[in-house]
């Protein structure tokens, strides 16, 4: 039985059996013409985040499925019932394992391409388990992601969560599209959308739910698979896209409450078709070869076709025992068909096994594009932390028993999630290197990582708001600006029209005036009067004139005033506009001040990362060096020395029986993890061989230069003199002499050992010894002492070493 202790379930699978094929390998061999054009290495993507799915990837060990595990927090109900979810199940994410305890003594450990705690944020499952779908599905391959998990385990939050009260909160579906649209172009590349219900092996169409028996429809030469009976809807901006999730979500609710059932029991299914157009490699090709520039025109596009189908997946809860909660057999069957012949496929493909068996159900057949040899499956597993249904399920732990190499486990974890998943059961897990300090420090940046990146997105979006925000206002005020100044413009051109108008038409009349008495002038003179009288009338039409210029003068010098007043006002709106300009200015300068703030904390997020990475990398190297070296010990049949550095000096011991460099780099690695003072501490250990082993690791530090002093400070040299003075045992005494010999080997050292007596407990050391090598070791250091040159063991530092290393406490 999968849940047995030991390792009898392992059915002789071993770790490499999980890893199979790259999928996406220049080599691979897709199947349609449009899809067999080679993805150039440019093509091939690379996650932009540092995702740990993509580390993996990039480390070239990814199966066609990746399957991670993901604990949704506790909710309020659930901190009050104060559930000790701790106990039952145990998540560590930094070596991608989920531990489940059987009882208080026994636990069976798992493995996952991903482990996602209560904190991890919908940012990070997202570039995790779907990105790298995403990404391929752009370079025109099919890619399913699912999750699959008890009802209320977080699903549909993982999946289907629009997002729009807390952008942070955006769930796979509505990400995944804006990456896509960010990357298509939506003139020459298309999107279309359908979205549907999987309920008792009947498709309905969440997008026109009258359209309720939907066939699958395949292309016997391309393998393609169709639903031309649903409604495909071009999404051309994101905001669509969430109004067509929001519609089909509303129309499932609808749906199911009219065929009296939960959307627990159904599989709602998205499927994003995505076109492009390549351009590129054929024409650049033909232009090469210097063929005519028509051969290129005449030269079809070509198309890359790649599908994305999002599944949230009916409830895992126990269907065979539904009847009870009001649910129907043929019902409950229906569930237990598709999901169980889900697993088959999911098994089969992470065995990458040829043959899929996709004929078994309605979902699987239609997923059986995205299961084909170069499309990609991420299945997210939730679980959660509520024990509430502990004691009644334990009996349905196994699910389907296969007799593969893949676990395919159904359990019960917490008495919440029955859950079956691939996952690798490890067997002896060492219970090496569970106090590391990195793994809690790892956990707590990986926390506060989470923390930032929702905090990150959130603050993002603010801002972006508030940019489009200055950005209308700062157009508004323009324009106001502008239409002012337009309606002032014409409001001055109206009036100067009128004016002038009527200046105008003054003057005709004046002229009018003008010519009719200059026509009374021109009547021939008969008399003396008329003579009179003609003078009179023009000396008249003299002061006329007069008087008509001077209005004339008048009425310009009106004008130009006129003009004036138009000209400063114009000026005025001028140096309006002209402020209004600069305050513009202003408001870029600080949106570009913004900008720059917020690249520096992108920045510094990468940075955090980068060191989480690193931290990551010395986590699973360090933990897989304990590994081997727990392995070679195991081997060797050692496990003498007792306490939790106990591996570390069998490390130490270990590589004493190999001679080399390894040596100084374990005692260094040991100094390094341990530290000074915790070894020297161990000098004045209960334990003889504790002590041996501590003053072995003593004097191999003594023999560096560098370490000499930081010994010395830390009281080591006192500790050394004391071992000789109290211990009886004749290798501490060999090993203290000569860490002792190496120490006296700096003047300020010579001193010290002198006024701690150090020549006397030498002699007395010497006087007692048996060993010649004892005799030789304290020689050494008392001729250190004396700076007596012939009496020097040279070179010390090396025969001093080897000595220590060379000699064993089984020895002895
Ligand atoms: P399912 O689809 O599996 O039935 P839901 O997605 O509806 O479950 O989740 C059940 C409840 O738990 C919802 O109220 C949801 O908001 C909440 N929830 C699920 N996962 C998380 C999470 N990771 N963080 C916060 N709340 C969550
Ligand atoms: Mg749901």
């Amino acid at each position: 039985m999968a849940t047995s202790g030991g390792g009898s379930y392992r059915n002789g699978t071993h770790r490499n059996s999980l890893k199979v094929d790259r999928p996406f390998s220049m080599n691979s061999n897709p199947k349609t013409s449009v899809k067999s054009k080679p993805l150039s290495s440019s093509g091939l993507r690379r996650s932009s985040t540092g995702s740990i799915g993509a580390a993996k990837d990039d480390a070239g060990v990814p199966g066609r499925v990746r399957v991670a595990v993901r604990l949704r927090p506790r909710n309020t109900e659930e901190l009050v019932a104060d559930a000790d979810f701790a106990d039952c199940v145990e998540l560590q994410p930094e070596l991608k394992r989920l531990k489940l305890r059987k009882n208080n003594w026994d636990s069976d450990t798992y493995e996952f391409d991903e482990v996602l705690t209560e904190f991890a944020s919908q940012k990070r499952v997202y570039e995790v388990v779907a990105k790298p779908v995403v990404e391929s599905v752009l370079d025109g391959y099919n890619g399913t992601i699912m999750a699959y998990g008890q009802t209320g385990t977080g699903k549909t939050y993982t999946l289907g969560r629009l997002g729009e009260e807390d952008t942070a909160a955006r769930g796979i579906m509505v990400r995944a599209m804006e990456d896509i649209l960010a990357d298509v172009s939506l003139e020459t590349d298309s999107i279309s959308v359908s979205y549907l219900q999987l309920y008792m092996e009947t498709i309905q169409d969440l997008l026109d739910p009258a359209n309720d028996n939907i066939p699958i429809v395949e292309d016997s030469k391309t393998g393609d698979v169709s639903l031309p009976g649903a409604n495909l809807v071009e999404i051309r901006d994101q905001k669509s896209f969430v109004e067509l999730l929001r519609l089909g979500e509303a129309h499932r609710f609808a749906a199911n409450t009219k065929l009296n059932t939960e959307s627990s029991r159904s599989h709602a299914i998205l499927m994003v078709h995505v076109k492009r157009s390549v351009k590129g490699k054929h024409s650049a090709l033909s232009s090469e070869k210097g063929s005519n520039l028509h051969m290129k025109t005449l030269r079809p596009a070509i198309v890359r076709k790649g599908k994305l189908v999002v599944v949230d997946l009916a409830g895992s809860e126990r269907i065979d025992k539904s009847g009870s909660e009001g649910h129907t057999l043929e019902e409950a069957k229906s569930i237990n068909l598709s999901l169980s012949a889900l697993g088959k496929c999911i098994n089969a493909l992470a065995e990458n096994s040829v043959h899929v068996p996709v004929r078994d159900s309605k979902l699987t057949r239609l997923l059986k594009d995205s299961f084909g040899g170069t499309a990609r499956t991420s299945l997210v597993i939730t679980i959660g932390p509520s024990p509430r249904h502990r004691g009644e399920t334990a009996s349905t732990i196994m699910f389907g028993q296969r007799t593969t190499s893949i676990f395919w486990m159904m359990f019960l974890c917490a008495g919440t999630s029955i859950v079956w998943f691939r996952a690798m059961k490890v067997e002896n897990m060492l219970k090496l290197k569970e106090e590391f300090d990195y793994k809690s420090l790892s956990r707590g940046l990986d926390i506060q990582l989470d923390k930032l990146i929702s905090e990150h997105e959130r603050q993002q979006k603010a801002f972006e708001n508030e940019i489009e925000r200055i950005t209308t206002e700062a157009q508004n005020r323009i324009s106001e600006v502008e239409r002012n100044y337009e309606d002032a413009l014409e409001e001055e051109r109206v009036k100067y029209q009128r004016d002038y108008m009527e200046s105008i038409k003054k003057l005709e009349e004046q002229l009018v005036k003008n010519q009719q008495k200059h026509g009374f002038e021109k009547v021939p003179v008969r008399s003396e009067d008329d003579c009179s009288a003609l003078t009179s009338n023009t000396e008249s039409s003299k002061i006329s004139a007069v008087e008509e210029v001077s209005e004339l003068k008048k009425l310009l010098q009106k004008e130009s005033l006129l003009r004036k007043a138009a000209e400063e006002e114009v000026n005025s709106l001028k140096s309006q506009l002209a402020q209004w300009k600069r305050s513009e200015a202003s408001g870029n300068s600080e949106i570009i001040k913004l900008r720059k703030m917020l690249e520096d904390e992108a920045l510094q997020k990468e940075k955090l990362e980068g060191e989480i990475a690193i931290l990551h990398s010395q986590l699973l190297q360090i933990s897989s060096e304990a590994d081997e070296t727990r392995r070679r010990l195991d081997r060797g049949g050692s496990g003498k020395v007792p306490g939790d550095l106990d591996s570390l000096f069998s490390q130490v011991k270990l590589q004493q029986q190999e001679p080399g460099n390894g040596e100084k780099a374990s005692v260094a690695k040991l100094f390094e993890q341990v530290g000074l003072q915790k070894i020297l501490s161990l000098l004045e250990s209960e334990d003889s061989d504790l002590r041996i082993h501590a003053v072995k690791v003593v004097a191999n530090l003594a023999a560096e230069e560098t370490n000499q002093e930081k010994i010395v400070e830390a009281g080591g040299l006192t500790s050394l003199l004391m071992l000789l003075r109290s211990s009886e045992n004749e290798t501490i005494h060999r090993v203290a002499a000569g860490a002792i010999a190496n120490l006296a080997m700096n003047e300020t050292n010579q001193e010290l050992i002198m006024g701690q007596g150090g020549i006397g407990l030498l002699s007395i050391t010497a006087a007692n010894a048996e060993d010649p090598q004892t005799l030789r070791m304290v020689a050494g250091a008392i001729a250190n002492l004396c700076g007596n040159v012939p009496l020097k063991l040279m070179p010390i530092n090396q025969q001093a070493s080897i000595c220590y290393l060379g000699s064993n406490v089984d020895d002895e």
